[in-house]
């Protein structure tokens, strides 16, 4: 006997029968429009069919160009177009599933120029004002319905989706704020909803009986100005009676301010609205939304609030959800934790979509897990989310895994982001990696802190640290004062915390720590009252739109939300769920203050300046949430003992919220362990570890002996890596170099480059040995040929450094300790240079009795005048930081190297928000006029903007602008 009954029932439907009551979702995945698209979208869905789904809802497909998202957006108008759904609707079949494609008017909600509605309104959150559409066009659209939906049945789909809800323009023509017609497509509600009754009617006779025609039915709008439920109930029997097989539950309109579908929305919390429309009509009702498990699905069905439930995101998460509830496996579910982190916010940002918890959908013709061919022992330490991913992946592959964890459960900081308020599904994910280890054999050892020692000792084949990250601690005067605590002794450890707090750094855990102090008893994402009184939900659906004033309980405690940056406080936040942390936080008067210095803590509470002004905030309670830093211990160790180490997670990027990344990378490394991984593994050379090559198996960059190249949010990072040789500059390394920013230059995502030095130095210089070595290579007997080698050797040289220059993205020298040499001309090639104040910079090549011949002397003058260059570059006198700045070597002096990093890195993080092809236009304009007259560099300007300015970027730039939002540009 199964536990999930109603969720297995088969549903007739007359002429074709569902096996069972779960449809998934529509989601546009971002398959639709790239290379191979559509094989991979057959693997991703037929994937999904095999997993026991009853009926798979594909994404949006336009009905025709006016109707798509953007230009270039899928569309279906030609049976051209259908063929290319044939393999995908193929697939499905031959899985054994049913497949129906959703029909998508985006409306006022399109991202072109052409974009329609049924009146001329601009919608909130378009910069973009619609065209009303003529009468003509009206009936034009419908015609484009039917033909889409006719089209649809000649590509095999077994049904369509007809999307009439979230704002969308169907959904526009229904209520009075869109709609303000006086033909006979507007006015009454009669009128209004005739538009969509007359796609469904006209599709019906189009496609015949036998055919699933689902209408996604906006039943609570969540607007100003949306239906009432008498009005829904009147389309809903409207649309029956037109030919509608299945209604399908849509909730509010994209531009509510209502969180819909984010992990603080209750499980299931919309069932309701659903449930008010049985037995208004005769067809079946599908509930929706934050519906994540098949106890609760069943639940729903058991107690009559639908008759199918749809889930999207869930099927991501695990694409045999199905099949697993049907055999018993329910544990092993991998559920989804509604985060939006690589799905909807992946969309909205033109990419790929997948799961954070399931780095494989959308890449199941990339990313495959197959069997090893030889089962080494492999040891990972940490078992937070990337340790697990590992050492499950990497088990189920055959290889023999232990993993440790100093703590007494799995889950690393997991642990504590279930803690915080609207955050408990990460519990989810800490159950479905415990089973997973039972499952596949790992063995755990908890509460065991591993040594590099004991790890050496251990004979292992890969050593894999996933050992996360430590929280930095800032150098504020009085940071050790009793009333400052780490956001880990709040969370973890429940410290008490006084009434008035403030909040150093307000990153994604900034958020977090407020939320959990401003929330007392359950949160709202536990108690749907709470959480429709807090958002203004209207559950009687006594008014239009099924929407109140929100009431907000009133939290005891005061909260400041402090940054360093200039930028909007949380910024940085997920692109679809920032909205919801800020509006929560704004809702409990939290003061959110940007630009913040922070003086000293003392006992009167923490003293910042804002601009001018200097500030006291009477804290009782300071809490640091000011980022972290890799946890790396036993690294160096174990390359020095000889061992292959691989870095992952937070241990590789301390980036803040970011368990995607280690998720991913996670299981990518366990995926190419064995042949593949090992190129990718960090392999001492000499028994000291001094060579590191870069440092794990997922995008960072190439891998080289002296450089450590990583990319990350578009930044490329080239580090010297010669530390215990103050990076001097041996041959391998000024080959290196060229090969690094040829890479930067070729990769798209590498919009900006930082280049620096590991160790206590920046660079040495040019290494000596190497310039010993060198009569070696340019030997020959004839004395003419021995020079005109060493000829070449020096241009090699030099096209090394003019690698950075041609370079197209710009390069910032980040410059700490001694700066030497061949150092120099490396950095005069940058296109800007930073240094912390312990830096000195010094032309060495006369005291060993050479001209400097690399750079220096050719571009230098232009930087610091030509006067000083020659004082420089005869004396060879070091020039201490503050010096450097005021000759405009560097443009600025950061307190110290951290401060330094953490500026560069800002610096480069405004240029890679920046339209890249923009960015590339000034970087080859400036670099141009330096060596040409005003008059050859304004020719040129005119002839690169005549060619370039037409670009995808200025129109993206221009509608950012005017939609007062941050624009964002293809690599
Ligand atoms: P960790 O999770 O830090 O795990 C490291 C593990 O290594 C720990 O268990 C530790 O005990 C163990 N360890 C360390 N050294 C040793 C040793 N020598 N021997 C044995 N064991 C050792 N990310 C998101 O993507 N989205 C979010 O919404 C989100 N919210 C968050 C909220 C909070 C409050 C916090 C703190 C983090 C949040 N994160 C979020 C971040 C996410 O949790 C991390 O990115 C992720 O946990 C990093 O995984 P990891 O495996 O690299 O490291």
């Amino acid at each position: 006997m199964t536990a999930y009954p109603h969720l297995l029932a088969p549903l007739d439907l007359g002429f074709t029968t569902l096996p069972n009551r779960v449809i998934m979702g529509s989601m546009h995945v971002g398959l639709e429009e790239v290379k191979d698209g559509f094989a991979r979208m057959a693997a991703f869905y037929a994937e999904r069919a095999r997993g026991g789904v009853g009926l798979i809802v594909t994404g949006g497909i336009a009905p025709n160009d006016l109707g798509r998202f953007m230009t270039g957006s899928a569309r279906l108008t030609t049976e051209e177009e259908a063929i290319k759904h044939k393999p995908v609707v193929a697939a499905v079949h031959q899985a054994g599933g049913k497949i129906a494609m959703q029909i998508l008017h985006t409306g006022r909600y399109a991202y072109h120029s052409d974009l329609v509605a049924p009146s001329a309104i601009q919608s909130p959150i378009n910069p973009l004002r619609p065209k009303a559409l003529t009468t003509e066009e009206v009936s034009q659209t419908i015609d484009d319905f039917a033909r889409c939906a006719e089209l649809a049945q000649f590509a095999g789909y077994d049904g369509v989706e007809i999307m009439g809800s979230e704002g969308y323009l169907l959904n526009e023509f229904v209520v009075e704020r869109t709609n303000q017609r006086d033909d006979e497509w507007g006015g009454s509600y009669e009128n209004r909803i005739r538009f969509p009754v007359e796609i469904v009617r006209r599709t019906r006779e189009a496609v015949g009986k036998n055919f699933i025609i689902i209408y996604r039915l906006s039943m609570l709008d969540l607007v100003e100005g949306g239906s009432t439920h008498d009005e829904v109930i009147q389309l809903a029997q409207a649309l029956e009676a037109a030919g509608v097989t299945i209604l399908n539950t849509g909730i509010g309109w994209h531009e509510a301010r209502i969180p819909t579908i984010a992990t603080k929305v209750p499980r299931a919390a919309w069932a309701w609205v659903t449930q008010k429309l049985k037995g208004k009509v005769g067809i079946p009702l599908v509930a929706t939304n934050r519906i994540n498990t098949p106890e609760v699905a069943e639940q729903l069905l058991a107690d009559g609030f639908c008759d199918m439930v749809s889930m999207a995101r869930p099927f991501l998460a695990d694409p045999l959800f199905v099949r697993k509830a049907a055999e018993g496996r329910a544990d092993e579910i991998n559920t989804c934790i509604g985060c939006n982190q690589a799905c909807l916010d992946h969309t909205f940002a033109g990419k790929v979509t997948s799961c954070l918890v399931n780095p494989r959908a959308c890449h199941e013709t990339i990313l495959n897990i197959t069997p090893t061919a030889k089962r080494e022992r492999v040891a990972v330490v940490g078992a937070g989310p990337a340790g697990l991913s590992f050492a499950t992946t990497a088990a189920q592959r055959g290889f023999d895994v232990t993993l440790f964890d100093a703590a007494s459960e799995i889950g690393g900081q997991f642990n504590v982001a279930k803690q915080v308020p609207g955050k408990e599904e990460f519990y989810e994910t800490l159950r479905f990696y415990a089973r997973q280890i039972e499952l596949t054999g790992v063995k755990l050892q908890l509460n065991t802190r591993v040594t590099a020692s004991e790890l050496a000792a251990g004979g292992y084949a890969h050593i894999v640290l996933a050992t996360g990250v430590t929280p930095r601690l800032p150098a504020i005067e009085g940071i050790d004062h009793p009333k400052v605590l780490s956001y880990l002794e709040v969370l973890r450890d429940k410290r008490p915390v006084g009434h008035t707090v403030a909040l150093i750094g307000a990153g994604g855990i900034g958020f977090d720590v407020a939320e959990f102090l401003l929330h007392s008893g359950t949160p709202p994402s536990q108690d749907p009252a709470k959480f429709f009184a807090e958002w203004g939900v209207d559950t009687s659906y006594a008014g239009r739109g099924g929407i109140r004033p929100a009431q907000i309980e009133k939290s005891e405690r005061k909260v400041f939300l402090l940054q360093r940056k200039a930028s909007k406080v949380g910024d940085g936040l997920g692109k679809t769920t920032g909205w919801i942390h800020r509006t929560s936080l704004k809702n409990r008067a939290v003061e959110m203050i940007a630009g913040v210095a922070y003086r000293k803590v003392d006992d009167a509470g923490l003293h910042i300046t804002v601009g001018e002004r200097e500030m006291l905030i009477p804290a009782d309670t300071i809490v640091v949430c000011a980022g972290q830093d890799p946890q790396r211990e036993l690294q160096a160790e174990l390359l020095a003992a000889g061992c292959t180490v691989h870095l992952i997670g937070g241990a590789d990027k301390a980036a803040e919220l970011d368990a995607k990344r280690a998720i991913k990378q996670g299981i990518e490394l366990a995926a190419a362990l064995g042949e593949v991984a090992a190129k990718s593994a960090i392999q001492p050379v000499s028994p000291s570890g001094q060579v590191a090559l870069t440092n794990h198996a997922g995008n960072a960059g190439p891998i080289f002996d002296t450089l450590t190249v990583s990319l990350e949010n578009h930044i490329a990072t080239i580090r010297l890596n010669r530390p215990d040789k103050a990076n001097a500059m041996n041959m391998p390394m000024w080959q290196e170099l060229r090969k690094a920013f040829q890479w930067v230059d070729a990769t798209p995502e590498a919009r900006v480059a930082i280049l620096e030095g590991e160790g206590k130095a920046f660079t040495s210089g040019i290494d000596l040995e190497m310039m010993m070595g060198l009569g070696q290579e340019i030997q020959n007997d004839c004395e003419g040929r021995m020079r005109e080698n060493l000829r070449r050797v020096i241009l090699d040289l030099q096209d090394t450094l003019t690698s950075l220059e041609r370079c197209r993205k710009p390069v910032l020298a980040a410059v700490h300790g001694a700066c030497v040499g061949g150092g120099i001309d490396l950095i005069t090639c940058a296109d800007m240079r930073y240094c912390s104040s312990d830096a000195t910079f010094c032309i060495k090549e006369i005291d060993i009795g050479m001209t400097a011949d690399v750079g220096t002397l050719q571009r230098l003058p232009k930087l610091i005048g030509e006067g000083m260059a020659r004082e420089l570059a005869y004396t060879a006198r070091k020039v201490n930081a503050a010096e450097a700045r005021d000759m405009h070597l560097v443009n600025r002096v950061f307190d110290s190297r951290e401060a330094m990093q953490a500026g560069v890195k800002e610096i480069a993080t405004t240029i890679a928000a920046k339209s890249p092809l923009s960015i590339r236009g000034v970087k080859e304009m400036i670099t141009y006029a330096r060596d040409h007259s005003v008059a050859d560099g304004l020719s040129y300007v005119a002839t690169w903007n005549a060619a370039m300015l037409m670009s995808n970027d200025l129109q993206e730039a221009m509608m950012a602008h005017m939609g007062k939002r941050a624009a964002e540009f293809k690599d």
